[in-house]
């Protein structure tokens, strides 16, 4: 019997590795100096210390340390990206084109900018395994275009877009290509040049790293990327982002991207196997699951499947001591079902029905059979109540039947 609770919402959040604290503690305490520091060793140590993280973090995605631009996050990352690109190049156009199932970072950066009358956006759609069509991006952009914004792999139903063949597209008709690839970078192999990606974010706390630091990629040729910076303040990064170097969580950041590069294989094939073990337990033991997302091209750790007949919230409820998400919550308050999943062609009912899954480093073979239990427990359990379900089985077409009005 695993320890509860059990935590499997490694999309969200992850723990910090125990390697990544050990690498940070020093940091906090004794080597605190401030690394814009020019005078003194207090300063030198701390500066050192960023640069070595600087090139961790540069050698995850193949890039170059001088093009690392430390954030507070990939949010932050993607508000300077897109920002930052539209301002700069104003003189050149104002068109960006991006995906219904972005992350909000991006998603809401691109509303700022129409609103304020900067930018206007193509939201461009996917199809029901939730990818973007490179030919979609090729037609969408103009001679008005200054940025192209498609993530790498998705949030919630961990779908990886065909990021290589964007990229190509971008770079031949010259419009800047920024890349979140939060949920990516650490977990499959990213590579900026292989890819042709201009800008990309990625953020410490989804890698085992800690919250509130980030950074941005920011291509330096072929071709050079300028951004207008949004914080201004002692001109650090290179002028691009302003504000005293948070030196730990920088620390930690580049331990974390060292782990997850030495470990990439291997963990991947476990998590897989996991993965590929809990999405079988489940599909064996309940009729009526969908799974969400890309049946191959998906994040190793990710499972997203809709239970029908089941409110996702009711089933969280019942599940009290396993932490997942379900589609119906993690937009808001208010039970809108996640936009992600309805851009996938999943009707309301089924969108509000689906749990996501975020397998990660520190789950356990016992937590996925564990899990598998409880879950499956609990669905026959929802079930058994819904006269739905009964209707269903019974062989009734739900969609013929006339429901009288209130
Ligand atoms: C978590 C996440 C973000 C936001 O990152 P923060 O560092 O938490 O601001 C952006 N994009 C994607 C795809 C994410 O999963």
């Amino acid at each position: 019997m695993p320890k509860l609770p059990i935590y499997m919402d490694n999309h969200a959040t992850t723990p910090v590795d125990p390697r990544v604290l050990e690498a940070m503690l020093p940091y906090f305490s004794g080597k605190f100096g401030n690394a814009a520091s020019r005078n003194h060793s207090f300063g030198w140590e701390a500066e050192e210390a960023v640069d070595r993280a600087r090139g961790q973090i540069a050698q995850l995605i193949n890039a170059k340390s001088k093009e690392i631009i430390i954030t507070s996050g990939a949010t932050e990352s993607d508000n300077l990206a897109i920002k930052g690109v539209v301002e700069f190049y104003k003189d050149k156009g104002d068109h960006i084109v991006t995906c219904v199932t972005e992350h909000k970072a991006v998603l809401d950066s691109c509303r700022a900018l129409e609103r304020a009358g900067k930018a206007t956006v193509t939201y461009l759609p996917v199809d029901k395994y939730g990818m973007v069509d490179p030919d979609d991006v090729r037609k969408a952009i103009t001679d008005r275009t200054v940025l192209v914004a498609i993530m790498y792999a998705n949030n919630e139903v961990g779908t990886i877009h065909p990021i290589a063949a964007i990229g190509r597209i971008a770079r031949e008709r010259g419009v800047v290509f920024h890349c979140d690839a939060v949920q990516a970078a650490g977990k499959i192999p990213v590579d900026v040049d292989r890819d042709n990606i201009d800008l990309l974010a990625i953020s410490a706390h989804k890698i085992y790293g800690p919250k509130g630091v980030g950074a941005l990629y920011v291509r330096s040729r072929g071709p050079r990327v300028r951004l207008t910076p949004q914080m201004d303040g002692g001109g650090h990064e290179r002028g691009m982002r302003s504000g005293t170097l948070n030196v730990t969580g920088i620390v930690g950041l580049g331990k974390a991207c060292e782990i997850a590069a030495a470990g990439m294989a291997e963990e991947n094939r476990r998590l897989l196997d996991l993965r590929d073990k809990l999405q079988a337990g489940i599909f064996e033991r309940l009729d009526e699951v969908y799974l969400n997302g890309h049946p191959r091209e998906r994040l190793p750790g990710n499972l997203n499947i809709s239970f029908a007949y089941v409110e996702g919230e009711s089933l969280l409820m019942g599940l009290n001591d396993i932490a997942v998400s379900s589609g119906s919550a993690c937009t808001s308050a208010t039970l809108e079902p996640s936009y992600v999943i309805r851009a996938l062609g999943v009707g309301d009912e089924l969108a509000h029905s689906s749990i996501r899954f975020g397998i990660g480093r520190f789950n356990t073979e016992d937590e996925v059979d564990f899990v598998t239990d409880r879950v499956t427990r609990e669905v026959r359990r929802l079930r058994e109540m819904s006269p739905l379900y009964e209707m269903a089985r019974e062989g009734v077409d739900l969609k013929s039947v006339q429901w009288k009005a209130e």
